[in-house]
């Protein structure tokens, strides 16, 4: 089973994981179910040659193929959306409360708690007060918008 990390573009199977040689959007063909356009969302170097990921741009379904060193097409597997277990696993806190809408952030926490949140993110010096505050208020936050804040 092969699966696709949307998010970074890491293709996961048989317990390997590849990062993408090149995420170009090309046509790559069309769907088998809908014959609308493939388009490329990532291509990976492999011993046996490459392997390209693509997406269905009428029924989004996603699929694999694969192609021998000199482009000529072997076959094609199903591919599924992976979790996105790279930042995940990686623990990463960086992306912080950044890509978060700033509506959603301001119908719960202060411009103090805001300003806070996100010195603490870039390990700057930061108030602690106001840090304790919106951590109590993380769970409101999961509760209002299933989002779970971890800084
Ligand atoms: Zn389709």
């Amino acid at each position: 089973m092969y699966r696709l990390d949307q998010e970074n573009k890491r293709l996961f199977f048989g317990g390997r994981k590849l990062e993408p040689h090149s995420v170009e959007g090309n046509v790559t063909g069309f769907c088998s179910d809908c014959d609308v356009e493939l388009s490329s969302l990532a291509y990976f170097r492999v011993s046996e040659g490459w392997l390209v990921a693509s997406r269905c741009g009428g029924c989004e379904r996603m699929i694999l193929s694969r192609y021998d060193p000199s482009w000529s097409w072997k076959g094609d597997f199903d591919l599924e959306a992976a979790e996105s277990v790279g930042s995940a696993n990686e623990g990463s806190k960086t992306s912080g409360i950044s890509d978060l809408p700033k509506e959603q952030l301001e119908a719960v926490f202060t411009p103090a708690e805001l300003r806070d949140m996100e010195r603490c993110v870039r390990g700057e010096a930061y108030t602690r007060q106001n840090l304790y505050r919106a951590r109590a208020k993380y769970e409101k936050f999961e509760r209002l918008f299933g989002v779970r804040i971890d800084i």
